[in-house]
């Protein structure tokens, strides 16, 4: 399959289905900004739940927190992001459109939109950041930024953590919450967007163990990536060289993945050293020291920063999983989402619409409700169109009643990618469900 045909694939697909729509799609669209439909909502929270579970509760030396997005406008300054965010901006005189001046066909000359040669203005400097006014007033003294990052939100309550959760230093912090950039040229559907989520973990260290921790934290978040599911050769690290190293960082890796559209970052892996509490010492005039407690020491931590996309991960997860194969002799479209990411973890369906059948279904599907197992019931059309429009979202089993049901109690339970089906007891399914999800 060629490659723009899996990106206008999973588009369509997951427009069609109810994972990803155009933000305001009836004006005609916001500039790259997305909702997350149905299934798109359950699939973004089961890889949150799934980062916050691995980064937080089954760590005892990392702490939960929940920032604000609107923070006091010092903040920006003293992090860099008020003089440094910035990206060099260009405009095709033909078609007014503006791009980044560092865009390939930028550089070799030619208008991306309108294919005019030679015709941009002189770069400009232009700043990422969301504006907004806070209070009733709306001059220079009111304005407050939308926060283009999660991390400062964490690094402005580092001694607050550290004290009240009792931690010591190497301790880390995380928190998962809403980005905003005013991205030149976004794109790539979910992959650039101005509106984005990000869950990131800021980890506190001695100066000195830097170094150690940092790739310590490469091999955890490439591993989390593997355990998603993810082909491992579409995995790689890639490291920053001099001129991309942001100015907070002395070293920092991406982790990337090759999306249809080539290798990209879709994680960042940072060594901040004390950049950033040593800022806010200054710009704030209070002390950011930790002290150790049987020598006394104090010191300010460097940090190590594990900086995920959520939306981006979701993008690696929808491409990953897509494939389309023939099926006793029939095409079909899976996403062959891993058991524990999928939406809806089974369907449920009667053979026919006779015969006690579709009773005994709904009865599963309030068992499986009253589990909390996400389900979907359906008992309309032939078996194997049911099953593919399970298969094209990812559900990874399919259950059905059948004649059978009624004379022995037992049911088909269809596998979406091995497409065996095993008779499992009525009244075991919760049970066989969840013991295959763990
Ligand atoms: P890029 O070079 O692609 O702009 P970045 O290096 O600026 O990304 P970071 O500031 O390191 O990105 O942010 C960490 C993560 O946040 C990225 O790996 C990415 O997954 C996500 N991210 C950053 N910008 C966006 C965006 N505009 N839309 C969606 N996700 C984003």
């Amino acid at each position: 399959m060629a490659n723009a045909d899996l990106m206008d694939k999973l588009v369509s697909l997951t427009k069609r289905r109810g994972y990803v729509f155009q933000s305001s799609e009836i004006y005609g669209g916001t500039g790259s900004v997305w909702d997350y439909g149905p299934l798109g909502v359950e699939l973004k929270r089961n890889i949150k739940d799934r980062w916050w579970s691995a980064m937080v509760h089954q760590r005892d030396d990392i702490e939960g927190l929940d920032a604000a997005i609107l923070m006091h406008p010092r903040v920006w300054e003293a992090s860099g992001h008020v003089e440094g965010f910035t990206d060099p901006l260009v405009e095709c005189t033909s078609c007014h459109r503006r791009f980044r001046a560092d865009l390939p066909e930028i550089e070799a000359g030619q208008c991306p939109t309108c294919g005019t040669r030679d015709s941009f203005t002189e770069p400009r400097m232009f700043n990422l950041m969301f504006k907004t006014f806070m209070g009733p007033v709306e001059d220079s003294s009111a304005t407050v930024y939308i926060r283009p990052e999660t991390a400062q939100g964490i690094y402005v309550n580092f001694l607050n953590v550290q004290g009240a959760a009792r931690q010591k230093v190497p301790f880390g912090i995380a928190q998962i919450g809403k980005a905003f950039r005013n991205e030149i040229t976004p794109g790539n559907f979910i992959f650039r967007t101005r509106e984005f989520e990000q869950a990131e973990m800021q980890f506190f260290v001695k100066p000195g163990d830097d170094e150690e921790w940092f790739e310590r934290w490469m091999e955890i978040r490439m591993q989390w990536h593997v355990d998603l599911g993810i082909d491992e050769s579409k995995l790689r690290f890639h490291a920053h060289g001099s001129d991309e190293l942001a100015h907070y960082a002395k070293h920092a890796y991406d982790i990337e993945y090759e999306f249809p559209f080539g290798w990209k970052e879709f994680e960042g892996i940072h060594n901040r050293t004390d950049f950033d509490l040593v800022r806010h010492q200054e710009y704030s005039g209070k002390r950011l020291e930790y002290i150790d407690a049987p020598t006394n020491e104090r010191f300010v931590p460097y940090v190590v920063e594990t900086s995920m996309g959520v939306d981006r991960t979701m993008l690696v997860v929808l491409a990953d999983a897509y494939r389309e194969e023939e099926v006793e002799g029939e095409a079909r479209v899976v996403l062959g989402l891993s058991p524990s990411l999928a939406p809806i973890k089974v369907a449920v369906f009667p053979l026919v619409k006779k015969d006690g059948m579709p009773e005994t279904a709904e009865r599963l599907s309030a068992a499986l409700r009253a589990a909390s197992i996400p389900s979907f019931y359906d008992q309309s059309g032939a078996i194997g169109r049911r099953y593919r429009r399970q298969d094209e979202i990812g559900t990874p089993w399919c259950v059905t009643v059948d004649g059978q049901t009624g004379e022995d109690g037992t049911v088909t339970v269809r596998d979406r990618d091995s497409l065996e089906q095993v008779r499992v007891g009525v009244d075991h399914v919760v049970a066989w469900i969840r013991e295959h999800l763990a």
